[in-house]
């Protein structure tokens, strides 16, 4: 005998109950995409309070849609690795070049950093930051289709000691920072660069000798490096975004202690 208010009651109490335990945490990740989900993953791991917003309705950013929609990825050997850590099957197609199902990449990401004890909210947009003594100290949240309907209702705060943007190309947290704040940013010229015309192989390099923090508290990781510090776009070869999430992740652990 299955009740629908007890269906109901389940849902908001849970949902509701783990909201709660996240008010608060040690690292909010601003985005669901492949270098947003393996940050969670690698400082969950650690044992940090961790939880990823995602304003989609799914998680995956642009992992799923591979190169020009054919859900393959590419990723080198040092990518690889990434894929063994969260048990992803792959191709070898030449030496350096491995290939993974776009679809199986979102599937072990979500699963493994879910697993490790990271907290994922789908539906939420960050539309702003929350700043304390000089510092990024959190994120201002609404629903996402509260945005998407434009409606006139006021957001909410969830607060961390270190928040990351992985928000892909738009960079949206730093731009927000940027707008509000001028020229402030760690960057040469204390505004975001713009990303670069196309290079893979430098692209990739330059994704994560860059990943690091851009304000206080506030670091960037993914293609939103590349934006923030202008670097050039790599195209549809992701080992930069999984070891760019990692290498942020390694950073903070350090910070947290
Ligand atoms: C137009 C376009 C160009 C591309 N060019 C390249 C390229 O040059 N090189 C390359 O490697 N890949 C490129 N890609 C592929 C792909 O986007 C990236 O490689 C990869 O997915 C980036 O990973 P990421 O984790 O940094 O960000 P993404 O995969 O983009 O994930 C970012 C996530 O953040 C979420 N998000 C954004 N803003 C907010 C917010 N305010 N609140 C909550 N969540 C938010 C998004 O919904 C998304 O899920 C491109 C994709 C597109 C659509």
């Amino acid at each position: 005998m299955l009740d629908e208010i007890k269906i109901t009651e389940a849902i908001i109490n849970s949902y509701l109950k783990d909201f709660n335990q996240y008010l608060e945490s040690d690292v909010i990740i601003c985005g669901a995409g492949p270098a947003g989900l393996t940050a969670g993953y690698y400082l969950a791991k650690t044992g940090a309070k961790v939880v990823i917003l995602e304003k989609n309705l799914r998680p995956g950013g642009g992992l799923t849609g591979g190169g020009m929609m054919f859900n393959k990825i590419v990723v080198d050997k040092e990518g690889k690795n990434i894929l063994e850590e969260f048990g992803i099957s792959y191709e070898k197609y030449e030496e350096n070049y491995y290939v993974a199902c776009a679809l199986e990449t979102l599937g072990a990401l979500v699963y493994q950093t879910v697993k490790k004890g990271a907290k994922i909210f789908n539906l939420i947009t960050v539309e702003d930051l929350l700043f304390h003594n000089e510092k990024v100290s959190g994120v201002v949240i609404n629903w996402t289709a509260v945005s998407l309907a434009n409606l006139h209702i006021d957001p909410m705060t969830l607060r961390s000691k270190f928040i990351v943007d992985a928000t892909g190309h738009n960079c949206e947290l730093v731009r927000i920072l940027e707008k509000k704040m001028g020229n402030v940013l760690f960057t040469p010229t204390g505004k975001i660069l713009g990303e670069k015309l196309m290079n893979a192989e430098k692209g990739e390099k330059f994704t994560i000798e860059n990943t690091k923090e851009v304000y206080f508290n506030l670091f960037v990781c993914g293609m939103a490096v590349n934006a923030v510090f202008g670097g050039p776009r790599m195209g549809p070869v992701f080992s930069s975004m999984l070891l760019s999430g990692k290498k942020v992740a390694e950073i903070i652990k350090e910070r947290l202690g």
